[in-house]
């Protein structure tokens, strides 16, 4: 195989509290060496000056949408688009068709990223039979199948006794259970965040209690049955509130933010001088939220209270979203510019650029235990899967949807300007994008 040297970049690796000027060198699939000045004869160069070289990033939640709901997007378009926003790593979310609630239907899914798949994509099991919340799936064939964590996301667990079984068995089986975390009868048909602005715009609005009174039950029903439980994109301070307390408690309670929640906020709804009122590529569920939850947000993961950065990335089909703002699906097409939302973020101030990267690496690798099932993963310690994203920090770009990869052209952010761009991707050993500095 191929022998291949990242050379002179600054190398951030919060697993190995790396911090500092220097080479990474692959061979075989593995990180043979990083740090300092390595060289090999023969070896193919990337280079990497003036660039952050971290472990590739690890997206804990992503909609890839195949199979069932190619018209959104597929294995192969939805990885691509993963790949290029440098992530290495994907766990697929369950809200397919079938969803992958036997061994079959995740082997099913699994031949399809054997085939198509640009990065490494790892299965999540769906929580009950057709995620109908009505009967548990078949929990410990899914651990068999190889599923990282189970979840039916979309929808919550409602029923908490059918909530404290899952549990309960996940738990057993070694499997963390992903959440989220919602109250229905809170919630209704609410299409944003409840407050001022749905007021102002006359829309049905969720109340922040909708989520955190579902955080606080499943956070007990975690105490109850020593499950572990990871809380899918928290978007409230309250929320913030309420992991933090049960992680000092020392209960086995995880949680991830999206990009989206760490950069915008209910007014994207309202639009502004560049874009419309009502503009339904901000409608996402949970919803964006007010100013002062998405500094808590930001402060969860400078604290390392929320684990990972999470993408949620939910790619819909154009005309999907020229529904009436009420009547659209919701969701953001985000993987590819979620490194740049997040590194605008650090620009400002912030967030934090080791707390970010631990949040992107180490922090989602740990949430899900991904090491079990790709040993060494998140990571540029020697020996590790050559998994490697190499990004410019500063370099500024306007996001053009008619650009993405994915499907989804579905952004609030179309027409900004960001800051941060992924310059080459290393997946699975490999060199698979790669694009020219824009100042050289
Ligand atoms: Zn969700």
């Amino acid at each position: 195989m191929s022998t291949l040297l990242i050379r002179g970049g600054r190398l951030i690796d919060p697993a190995s509290g790396r911090d500092e000027q220097g080479d990474v060198l692959i061979e075989n699939g593995r990180v043979r060496a990083a740090g300092g000045s390595l060289s090999v004869d023969g070896a193919e160069v990337v280079e990497a000056a003036g660039c952050i070289v971290a472990p590739g990033f690890i997206d804990l939640h992503a909609h890839l949408r195949e199979p069932g709901f190619e018209q959104k997007g597929t294995i192969a378009t939805e990885t691509e688009a993963a790949l290029r926003g440098g992530f290495t790593t994907v766990c697929a979310m369950p809200n397919t068709e079938p969803a992958p609630d036997t061994a079959p239907a995740v082997e099913g899914l699994m031949q399809i990223v054997a085939q198509d798949a640009r990065v490494r994509v790892l299965p999540v099991g769906s929580t009950t039979m057709g995620r109908a919340g009505k009967q548990l799936a078949a929990l410990s064939e899914l651990a068999e199948a190889g599923v990282v964590a189970i979840s039916d996301d979309g929808t919550p667990v409602e029923g908490g006794h059918l909530m404290r079984n899952a549990l309960s068995l996940a738990g057993a089986l070694g499997l963390v259970l992903a959440e989220h975390c919602d109250e229905p009868s809170l919630s209704g048909k609410g299409s944003m965040h409840e407050g001022a602005v749905s007021e102002r715009l006359g829309l049905a609005g969720q109340p922040t209690a909708a989520e955190s009174a579902a955080i606080a039950r499943n956070i007990e029903l975690c105490e109850l049955t020593g499950g572990r439980l990871h809380i899918m994109h928290v978007t409230a301070a309250r929320s913030v509130e309420l992991v933090a307390r049960a992680k000092e408690r020392g209960l086995p309670v995880t949680c991830e933010v999206t990009p989206s929640h760490l950069f915008l906020t209910d007014e994207a709804v309202a639009g502004n001088d560049a874009t419309p009122a009502y503009d339904t590529s901000a409608k996402v569920n949970p919803p964006l939220r007010t100013e002062e939850d998405r500094l808590a947000l930001l402060a969860g993961v400078n604290s390392g209270v929320i684990d990972a950065i999470a993408t949620d990335h939910a790619p819909h089909a154009p005309e999907e979203k020229l529904w009436e703002f009420d009547q659209a699906p919701f969701g953001i097409s985000c993987v590819e510019t979620a490194l740049a939302t997040v590194m605008t973020l650090v620009s400002r101030g912030e967030l934090e650029l080791g707390a970010a990267l631990r949040a992107l690496t180490q922090g989602p690798a740990e949430t899900f235990t991904l090491g079990d099932h790709v040993a060494g993963i998140g990571t540029l310690a020697a020996g590790a899967p050559a998994d490697v994203t190499v990004f410019d920090p500063v370099e500024r770009w306007t996001v053009d949807a008619s650009r993405f990869a994915s499907k989804g052209k579905n952004t609030p952010l179309a027409g900004l300007e960001l800051q941060g761009r992924v310059r080459a991707v290393v997946a699975e050993g490999q060199l698979r994008h790669a694009v020219e500095a824009a100042h050289v």
